[in-house]
């Protein structure tokens, strides 16, 4: 299909999301009277991830509260959903997808919208006393143990990722001993570069919690001598007791059932700068590896985070409705945030590690400042810590595209 989507054809989205709810409710707002069936192997409606790992972790929320769009909601967007089942399929030249109850779903449209799924170290995803975090379940699951464990017992995060560092935040406020394990040398380095990973590593030394980086997991034993959920096994020293263990090693994109597609997959569906993956066929969020064209950035990336899968769901609507030849380029400003330590981290654009950096705010006593990221003189990002007004300041310079010397004129 190389021609806009008809007003009243027929779209399945696939992935039953925060991607897949905005494009759904974009593709109603701009006038699509069509059918949209929505597929979703989870069993919940559409809900939020970002509490999962804050309140309700914490305990503040009620699981019921991450809800994005209820029944009814549902049926006021005229969404016919199959929830609980799985995609196992897809024929892209027929823009058929293949269910796993060997039912088959034809449509104009084919919006993919699966996002991720947990990495697992090997031979532990069915210990008890291991947990991972990505669903609403397991945030249910995670939050009960923690509040079921007698105070300070031992609690062993395996990676100081964001999420790793949030739920060690939760476990901390509990008063559980808590000891992260990185395998890094500074935890987040990839990401923000050593010289913000310095910084950063000063909220969790001060919270109590140890750290080890530079350290290889192996493998994780089963529960004995006291340990309620196991030892954890690191190459060189010895394994490290605990009596629950989350492993946040990060994602790997939902791409297995697109394996036979005719689609591209390398690290996630690679689509052009439209978001098409192929004719009538989009793909968004935390799936879509896209072209990224940016302040000295030219590649294909895949960004993990809530407000890139807003923007792309939105995106990937339009650019159905208005088909390949009139679709425009998608482009936005990367945003993500997290809430660590009593401290909201905070980045805009797409910095990396290798980038210069400049502090425009140094630290203060409370460990609050503000970086900015450079490459070739262009900005390409920029990270605050507890300073939302600030950062923000900075979003119509990463719009344009800016110069490190025109960053001088904000006022901080
Ligand atoms: C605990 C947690 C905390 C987070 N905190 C932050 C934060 O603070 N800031 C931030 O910017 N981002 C955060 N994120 C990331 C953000 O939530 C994701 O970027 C966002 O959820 C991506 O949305 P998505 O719709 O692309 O994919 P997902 O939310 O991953 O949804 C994909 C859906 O597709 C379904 N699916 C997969 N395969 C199939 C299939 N074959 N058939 C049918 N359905 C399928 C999945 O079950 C899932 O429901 C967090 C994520 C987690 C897990």
């Amino acid at each position: 299909m190389n021609e806009p989507l008809a007003l009243d054809g027929s779209v399945t989205i696939v992935g039953a999301s925060l991607a897949g709810l905005r494009c759904a409710e974009t593709l109603r707002a701009q006038g699509f009277s069509g059918t949209i069936t929505m597929i979703g192997e989870e069993s919940s409606t559409p809900y939020d991830r970002p509490p999962l790992s804050k309140n309700v972790l914490n305990g503040k929320w009620e699981i019921e509260k991450v809800t994005l769009a209820d029944d009814a909601k549902l049926d006021d967007l005229r969404i016919t959903t199959r929830f609980g089942m799985k995609a196992v399929a897809l024929d892209a030249g027929a823009h058929r997808v293949v269910l796993a109850d060997a039912s088959t779903l034809d449509s104009d449209a084919v919006v993919i919208t699966t996002g991720a799924g947990l990495r697992y170290l090997p031979g532990t995803r069915d210990l008890e006393g291991v947990y991972g975090l990505r669903t609403d379940d397991d945030a249910v699951n995670l939050r009960r143990a923690l509040v079921a464990l007698n105070p300070a017992s031992r609690v062993v995060l395996v990676g100081a990722g964001f999420i790793g560092q949030e739920v060690a935040t939760a476990a901390a406020a509990m008063n559980h001993q808590v000891t992260i394990l990185e395998g890094l040398d500074l935890p987040l380095l990839p990401i923000v570069g050593p010289h913000v990973a310095e910084l950063l590593l000063t909220f969790s030394a001060s919270s109590g919690v140890a750290l080890r980086c530079g350290v290889k997991v192996t493998s994780i034993e089963g529960p004995r001598d006291g340990a309620l959920a196991g030892w954890v096994n690191i190459e060189g020293a010895d394994p490290v007791p605990a009596d629950l263990i989350v492993v946040g090693i990060g994602v790997t994109p939902s791409t297995a059932w697109l394996e036979d597609s005719g689609l591209t997959i390398e690290n996630g569906v690679v689509t052009d700068r439209h978001l098409f993956a192929g004719p009538g066929i989009v793909a968004a969020g935390d799936v879509a590896r896209f072209h990224w064209n940016d302040a000295g950035h030219n590649e294909l990336v895949r960004i993990e985070h809530w407000q890139m899968a807003v923007d792309q769901g939105v995106h990937a609507a339009k650019s159905l409705l208005a088909g390949p030849k009139h679709a425009e380029t998608f482009a936005a400003v990367p945003y993500f945030w997290s809430d660590q330590w009593g401290k909201k981290i905070q980045v805009l654009g797409h910095p990396s590690a290798d980038d210069d950096v400049s502090l425009a705010i140094v630290p203060d006593e409370e460990g609050r400042f503000l970086a900015i990221y450079h490459h070739d003189d262009f900005i390409t990002g920029v990270l605050a810590v507890s300073k939302p007004r600030q950062l923000m300041a900075f979003r119509p310079l990463l719009v344009k595209g800016s110069t490190l010397s025109e960053a001088k004129d904000i006022a901080l």
